[in-house]
Parts: C-alpha cells; structure tokens; sequence
C-alpha cells in the first residue's frame, strides 16, 4: 500500500464522523427510552405487551424541563417544578400494571404533576380522569397533553383527597403522593372489582405502595407492592 493511502484512512474516519459530532449534545432519545423499557421494565419482571408498548409510545423527555431532558429515562425521580417530582419509570410501570389497565376501563388518578403518568394511562384505557391541586402544574399538563392529541383525559384542579365523584365509580384509581391513610372518598368511588394504588406512608421514611380491591361483598382486599417515596398529598384549603 502506498503511504498516502495510510493518511487518507484516518482523513476518512475524519469526515465520516463529523456529522455525528455535530449533532452531538442532543442524545439519542428513542434509543434511550428503549433501554429504559428493556433494563428498567423488562427487567424487572414487568411483560405485559400492550403496557410496554405504551412505555415505548410516550416520549417521557418532552414531560420534563429541557434542562433534565438528557436525564428523562434514566432510573430515577425526576424534579418537575413547585417542589414535586415524577417518579422513576419503574414505579410507574408497576403502579399502572396494578390497576389492570384493559381497554374499557375508567382510571382516576390524584396527583396530575407533568402528565407522563396520565399519557401513560391513556394509552391503555377508555378514560383518564386526573385532578392536581398545584395549578401551574394541571395546566401545564393539560396544555402539553392537548398538543399531543390526546381526547380521553379529563382534567381537574383541586384537592384530589376527596375525588371526583362525577364521574364515578372508576375501575381503577392511581393515587401518585403519600398519605398516612387510605381517603374515605376514593374508597367510595372505587367500583366493585376496582383497584386504588397508593402510597401509604407510615413515617417521614417508610412508605408502601399498596393496591386496595373492592370485592363483590364490598369488602376491601388489601396487597403490599412494594416500598415506596413520595411526595405527600397536601390537602386543599377544606376540611377533611
Ligand atoms: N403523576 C405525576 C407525578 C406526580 S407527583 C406525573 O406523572 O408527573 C405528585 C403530584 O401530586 C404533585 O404534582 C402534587 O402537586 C400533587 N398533589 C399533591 N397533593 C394533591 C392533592 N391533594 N390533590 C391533587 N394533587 C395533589
């Protein structure tokens, strides 16, 4: 081989990675939401199809600010602004699989924040009704969720605690902050065969993510998931 061949391999290598490098600082978004399905949902032991395609549809870096976007499928919380945080895309998965997300049903859930959840739900179900109680927030969701065409999710602003007995009862509801006990509202307006998913929390530390069943006699049916750290549930301006 000629010695000026030996410079042109490297002049190549040169310009065919150029344009890579240029676009470098935007990361590959796809390829990491599907590694995030893979290693974080997968692997863990969640299979259900429909469920993953939804993890795989819903593009969780367009839900938090541009500054954590780089961040948005890794395995963690994430901060989404007024002092509240997304959970990690795991605890998402397990708390949608729990509520048995089939194509008919009615979900509620109380904690609106960005509206990944929410979208997620969407997917799976008939219906999502959603209520925040930090109005910059609910609208927000409302405003990124409308863009992206989404018509089955209906949005409240208020204190979540008691519901929204409008609509109900519902199939299933998601409750995504902690409260130190199980809101006598929600348990009203769960269906017969429905399920509430919430975090309950024992101390400023311990939490568990628990599923609540209503069965046929009306009785409730209580499950451990796993544990659990969320933000608490404030309650609105009324009384309990
Ligand atoms: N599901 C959200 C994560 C929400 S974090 C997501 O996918 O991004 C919990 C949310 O619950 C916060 O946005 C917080 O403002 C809201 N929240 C706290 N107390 C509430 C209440 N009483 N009623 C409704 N929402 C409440």
């Amino acid at each position: 081989m000629k010695p000026t061949y030996f410079l042109m391999i490297p002049a190549l290598i040169f310009f065919c990675l150029l344009p890579c490098r240029l676009q470098a600082g935007e990361p590959d978004y796809a390829l990491l939401q599907k590694k995030m399905t893979a290693e974080q949902i997968v692997g863990r032991g969640i299979t259900d199809q429909r469920l993953l395609t939804a993890f795989e549809k819903v593009k969780r870096h367009l839900f938090v600010k541009p500054s954590l976007r780089a961040h948005a499928y890794d395995d963690s919380p994430l901060d989404i602004g007024e002092g509240q945080s997304i959970s990690e895309p795991y605890i998402v998965a397990v708390m949608t699989a729990a509520v048995a997300p089939t194509p008919g049903k009615k979900v509620l859930e109380i904690g609106t924040g960005s509206g990944y959840h929410a979208a997620i739900l969407a997917e799976l179900v008939k219906n999502v009704y959603t209520i925040e109680l930090i109005e910059k927030l609910g609208k927000d969701a409302q405003t990124l969720l409308d863009s992206l065409g989404y018509k089955n999710i209906h949005f409240k602003i208020g204190d979540g605690y008691k519901g929204w007995e409008q609509y109900a009862p519902y199939d299933g509801i998601i409750v995504t902050c902690s409260e130190d006990h199980i809101p006598e509202p929600l348990i009203k307006q769960l269906a017969v065969g429905g399920r509430l998913i919430i975090p309950v929390r024992y101390s400023s530390k311990v939490q568990e993510l628990i599923m609540i069943e209503k069965e046929e006699d009306g009785e409730l049916k209580k499950t451990y998931l796993i544990p659990a750290q969320f933000v608490p549930l404030i309650r609105g301006n009324e009384e309990r």
